[in-house]
This record gives C-alpha cells, structure tokens and sequence, in this order.
C-alpha cells in the first residue's frame, strides 16, 4: 500500500517535471524568439486559445483557419484575404525594429528586450486583434487608426487577462519612453484618424512615424480606466456591432 502510494507520488511528480520543461521550453511569449518553428506553434496557440474565447461567447465565431507564417522579411501583420498572420524571428528583426528599439533605449541589451516585450508578445495578440476584426465585420477601411487602437485595447485586456501584469507594465514604461524619444509626425491640428488613413503608406514606409502611432496609441489604452475585461469588449465592441452588420 505504501509503495503504491509513494510510486504514484514519485510518478506524479516526475509526470509534473516533465510538464514544467515543456511548459518553459515553450513559452518564450514577450521575449525574443530565434526559432521560427516555436515562434509559429506558439502563435498557433494564441489564435486557438482567442478563438475558443470568442466561440465561448458566440458559437458561430471562427478564424477560418488563419495561420502564422513566416518568411525571410520583418514585420508583423495581418492580412485578411489570405487570412494569414506574419511575424519573423529575432534574426530578422534585428536591423529593422531591433534598431529602432536600440536607438529609444540606447542600449543593444534593452532593445533587444524591447523587440522581445513588443513585437513577440503584447504585438501578438494586436495581430490577432486585427483578424478579430476581420472576422466580425469591423476593420474599418476608412479609419485605420482606430483599427490600430483597437487592436491593442483587445491585445491589452487579453494579455491583462492571462496574467502578464508584470510584462504589461514594462511594455507602459517603453511606450511611454519611446513617444519621448520619437518625433510627432502630425501637423499641427489635424484629425489625426483622418491624416492617418489618408498617409498611410507614408507611415507604413517610415518606421519611426509608424512607431510613434502604435506607442502613443498605446499608451493611451494603458491609461484607460473604461476598459474592464476582454470578454465584455468582445462582446459589446466587435459581437454586438457584428449583428447590426449583418
Ligand atoms: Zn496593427
């Protein structure tokens, strides 16, 4: 009786290692990958789990099948004929965004702590915010800056919501940092949703005007106190507004 005991003891434990290595060996989410393949199967992940949220609370939501790829360029981005999401590993990222995070932290380490808390965690779920919006008839073609704010209050309140408090409140503190450091592409007294989707490849083909939207927009979310939880903003921001679309 007693060996029993103390074998299934010592099997549960060995069964609870074995599960901790995976579980570590895995999650590498908000900080650099270097792997491709582990980068793709997390985001996988991601997508499966957001899908299962949204179906919980309408059962006919799906993604179709919207895959993460990658190839030899930066960038992340969500495409929605193709129904595909980009992102690229460290390597890549390096000279692209990796520069610009060394030039606003001004340092090799903390920017590549940057691209890490950034681009391969709290810009996950933005990408997959924007397949959200996709996939319920709510991007915007004609306000592209309020497709981008609300793709990081859904990435946001998803990442608040599985527990990533203390990597949130780093990424507040280098998108504060980096609208400091980073010029303000606007004219003087323009619509900013308006300048935005009329300029929008201009931004798209300068990554510091692009960078000041995406960081200035999310600080902004950061110090919304109306956003409550990412079951309710589903629900009543891209669900409810789904059915009077139909
Ligand atoms: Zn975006």
């Amino acid at each position: 009786m007693e060996k029993t005991t103390l074998m299934r003891k010592t099997s549960l434990l060995f069964y609870f290692l074995i599960l901790s290595n995976l579980l570590s060996a895995q999650n590498k989410v908000f900080e650099v990958y270097t792997d491709s393949s582990l980068l793709i199967k997390d985001n996988n992940a991601l997508i499966a789990d957001i899908e299962n949220r949204v179906k919980a609370l309408d059962s006919a939501f799906s993604f179709k099948g919207l895959k993460t790829v990658t190839d030899n360029s930066p960038g992340g981005f969500f495409l929605g004929k193709q129904n595909f999401i980009h992102h690229a590993t460290w390597n890549l990222e390096e000279k692209f965004i990796g520069q610009l995070a060394t030039e606003i932290t001004q340092s090799n380490e903390k920017g590549k702590e940057f691209v890490g808390l950034f681009v391969h965690g709290f810009f996950l779920a933005h990408e997959i915010g924007h397949a959200l919006q996709f996939h319920t008839h709510n991007w915007k073609k004609e306000n592209l800056y309020e497709n981008e704010y609300q793709a990081s209050e859904i990435a946001l309140l998803y990442w608040k919501d599985k527990g990533k408090k203390k990597e949130l409140k780093k990424c507040y503190k280098l998108a504060k940092l980096a609208v400091s450091k980073l010029e303000n592409p606007f004219p003087e007294n323009v619509d900013k949703e308006k300048y935005f989707t009329e300029h929008y490849n201009e931004f798209l083909q300068n990554p510091k005007k692009y960078a000041y939207v995406m960081f200035s927009q999310i600080v902004k979310v950061f110090e919304d106190k109306s956003l409550t939880n990412f079951d309710d903003f589903i629900k009543t921001r891209l669900l409810q507004n789904k059915k009077t679309n139909r």
